[in-house]
């Protein structure tokens, strides 16, 4: 990290705007400030609520044991004392590179000196169940208030997609009483974040707790009158369903940046100091590419500690700095009583080893290492935290 930047760019006058107010963005203004920016910060968010959490969202805030003031990302009180100014509900129509300007949807204009994009992600929406009562996505904090409202009496739900969201979702309801299906179209639950192991381990906790896992499955039909009764699949079954949870992906929200003739590929492109395809404007967390050193390609992650790490880094270089994004991508998942902590990306491994139990059942854990090419390249970890902090010092 830069110990003393230039701030070359940061006159009292100049304005830095920052697209989108989650993790990276909140991120992206306090860092500014610290790092010295010392002209105004605007900072933008589609969403009503104050900058939040969003991990908890299926986990605690579905179970009803936080609400939105557990989990605010920083009080309101910070923003004021960074003196950021926080636009909220508002959404942001276009951006005039060539003119240094953005036009909010309200038809205001704001000129900046420096834009920053964090834009985020957007749900992966399945052409079917459209309006029905019951069928709902789960990505903001209004979504899972939604969710909130359907649950009371519902007794069966499907979640359709197997991956981080889905699973969470699903120990969450079953949890809560409700008897869960998940239908997974791959041939098994995690498979774009993990190994077979792990998902073999994760399908048999949740079986354990009576969630029937159908992997394979090809949805075909949400189906209901005013509110969803069942989900159909193309091999002829069907599973009754009172409310029907989608996690099936996500992607990156690029309108923005595209129409404004920046470089997309698979995200905003981005450089190794968070610079998109315009000098003046940077871009960080789930939307933005950027060459991984580490895993010598171009990876673009949708994880909190990716958002917070590039933006502290985008930020420190508005401020003049030079510094580089090249930290080891670290992910958790809570289900159940469980805890998964990876460190690293897994895929591509030619190698692996396991050191514990695969049984759900058996309080000692497991680490599962990955390796490519002899070298160590990711871990998976259940019960096993120190474990976890010696892999991630490691990789
Ligand atoms: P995800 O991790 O991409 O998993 C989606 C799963 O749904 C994939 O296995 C996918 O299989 C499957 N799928 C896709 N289309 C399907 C269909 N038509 N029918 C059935 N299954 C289908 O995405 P997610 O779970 O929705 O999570 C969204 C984002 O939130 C991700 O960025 C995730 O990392 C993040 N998140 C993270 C955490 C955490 O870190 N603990 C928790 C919640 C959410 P295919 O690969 O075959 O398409």
């Amino acid at each position: 990290m830069s110990d003393s930047l230039t701030l070359k760019d940061s006159s009292s006058d100049a304005r830095c705007v920052i697209i989108g107010a989650s993790h990276a963005g909140s991120q992206l203004a306090v860092n500014l400030r610290k790092h010295g920016w010392a002209g105004e910060i605007v900072l933008i968010g589609a969403e009503a609520e104050l900058p939040y959490h969003r991990p908890p969202l299926s986990k605690t805030v579905m179970a009803g044991s936080k609400t939105l003031d557990n989990i605010l990302l920083r009080p309101q009180a910070m923003y004021a004392s960074n003196d950021v100014s926080l636009r909220l509900a508002t959404a942001v129509q276009s951006i005039m590179p060539e003119h240094k300007q953005i036009k909010l949807a309200d038809g205001e204009t704001l000129a900046y000196d420096k834009l920053a994009l964090c834009t985020g992600a957007r749900p992966i929406k399945l052409p079917l169940g459209d309006g029905l009562e019951g069928v709902c996505y789960l990505r903001s904090y209004a979504d899972v208030e939604t969710i909130r409202q359907q649950l009371p009496g519902k007794q069966r739900a499907v979640v359709i997609g197997a991956g981080y969201i889905g699973l969470e979702a699903a120990a969450v309801m079953t949890q809560l009483g409700v008897q869960v299906t998940v239908l997974e179209r791959a041939d098994r639950v995690l498979q774009r974040v993990t190994g077979e192991q792990v998902s073999q381990y994760f399908t048999d906790l949740h079986r354990a707790h009576g969630v029937d896992i159908v992997c394979g499955a090809d949805v075909i039909g949400i189906n209901g009158q005013h509110a969803v009764d069942s989900v159909s699949c193309a091999d002829g079954t069907s599973y009754p369903a009172d409310i029907v949870i989608v996690g099936i992906g996500v992607i990156p929200e690029t309108t923005l940046a595209q129409d404004a003739g920046l470089r997309i590929e698979n995200g905003v492109f981005v450089d190794a100091h968070c610079r998109t395809s315009d000098a003046d404007v940077y871009a960080a967390g789930d939307c933005a590419s950027y060459p991984d050193t580490r895993y010598q390609r171009r990876v673009r992650l949708e994880s909190v500690q990716n958002a917070n790490d590039q933006a502290r880094i985008a930020a420190i270089n508005i401020c003049g700095g030079d510094d580089v994004y090249d930290v080891t991508p670290w992910f958790w998942s809570d289900q159940f009583d469980i805890k998964l902590q990876s460190v690293g990306l897994s895929d591509g491994f030619d190698q692996s080893q396991l050191d514990g139990s695969l049984d759900p059942a058996d309080p000692a854990g497991f680490v599962i290492q990955y390796f490519r090419d002899g070298k160590l390249i990711a871990a998976d970890c259940v019960r096993r935290p120190k474990d976890f902090m010696a892999l991630k010092a490691k990789i």
